[in-house]
């Protein structure tokens, strides 16, 4: 019979509510349902007991699809959680803070007696490590992510726009994965001074660096990847930054392994960086995992005490920005192995 390729995982989440003495969780949110059980659902409540089997609560609409994908999960209708007794009954219970308040409000409703206790954080560590069969999912759409890339900058023509050029990307992402991870970020020419920039109407005079921000969605799995096309005549100021971001990305890659603390792999950059007087223009952590969302846990950020694990998925992003100026941030996904990082990414920077 088929079983949870998430077993594992949903049975260290049980040991985290017994260790937590909870008897019990009311799992909401859609990615940590489907990152314990694989179930894409976005209506449901999954009731992970620590001493039981969980149950998975959803409506008609989706019973069919939950008994094909997971048959070995007992289903019931959503519409008797609240009057399910080991619910009613209920004395402590672990719920995500992340939840709409709305939501929030229901649920403790149908645990009239409970205590909360919010669960988010173990959830995130837990998901943080992933699964061989994640990491092949993250390696397969992070190539494909390399692979629209290159198809997408060949089609890029003086007197295209931002837009223009986001819009190539996303028909590419549709057509050959799931479409975006998140909106594609292009900026021309100093646009990129902006991080996180909407790409808009600016037009492209085939001179001006180009900076895209893109991750193509595969099989529920994110990727995330930033590149620069660097004009062959740049600007010294740019030529100067550019070549330092890139070094300080591969420090960055070069330093990665289990053991240390993700605050410490993100001063590798940002010592680097500021060393050279540009501390200041790099003010975004330098990374984030991926997985079945664009930005989960760890968080590569100064000061951060996470420590690597073999299985993290983390993106090393280091940039630099000077406002009314120039922008460059170069981004490669990787994974924590035992010895180091394997760099999913394989685009030229
Ligand atoms: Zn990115
Ligand atoms: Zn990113």
């Amino acid at each position: 019979m088929k079983t949870n390729p998430f077993a594992a995982r949903l049975d260290a989440f049980r040991s985290a509510l017994r260790a937590r003495k909870l008897p019990l969780a009311a799992v909401c949110g859609e990615a940590n349902i489907r990152a314990l059980t694989g179930i894409a659902c976005d209506n449901a409540i999954l009731l992970v007991r620590a001493k039981s089997e969980p149950v998975f609560y959803t409506d008609f609409r989706y019973v069919p699809m939950v008994h094909r994908t997971a048959p070995w999960m007992a289903v019931e209708d959503i519409a008797a959680f609240s009057g399910a007794s080991t619910v009613s009954t209920c004395r402590a219970a672990g719920f995500e803070s992340s939840m709409p308040y709305a939501r929030w409000q229901r649920l403790a409703k149908a645990f009239p007696r409970a205590q909360f206790a919010d669960i988010l954080d173990d959830l995130s560590a837990l998901r943080a490590v992933k699964t061989p069969e994640e990491c092949a999912r993250l390696r397969a759409a992070e190539r494909l992510n390399d692979e629209i890339w290159s198809a997408a900058k060949a089609r890029f023509r003086p007197g295209m726009t931002e837009l223009d050029m986001a819009r190539i990307i996303r028909h590419l992402m549709i057509d050959r994965g799931e479409g975006e991870a998140f909106e594609t970020i292009v900026c021309i020419g100093k646009n990129a001074a902006e991080c996180h920039h909407v790409p808009d109407k600016t037009v492209w005079n085939g001179r001006a660096p180009i900076l895209v921000d893109m991750g193509v969605k595969l099989d529920g799995y994110c990727s995330d990847m930033t590149r620069n096309i660097v004009p062959p005549r740049p600007s010294r100021l740019y030529a100067q930054v550019y070549k330092l971001v890139l070094e300080a990305n591969l420090r960055a890659i070069d330093a990665a392994k289990p053991g240390m603390t993700t605050g410490e792999l993100d001063a590798v950059a940002r010592d680097f960086l500021s060393a050279h007087n540009f501390g200041a223009a790099f003010g975004h952590a330098l990374g984030h995992g991926v997985g079945l969302e664009i930005h989960e846990a760890p968080t590569a950020r100064k000061g951060d005490k996470t420590v690597l694990r073999p299985g993290m998925s983390l993106t090393i992003e280091p940039g630099v920005y000077l406002e009314g100026n120039l922008g460059v941030r170069i981004e490669d996904l990787v994974l924590i192995t035992e010895t180091g990082c394997e760099v999913l990414s394989h685009s030229d920077k």
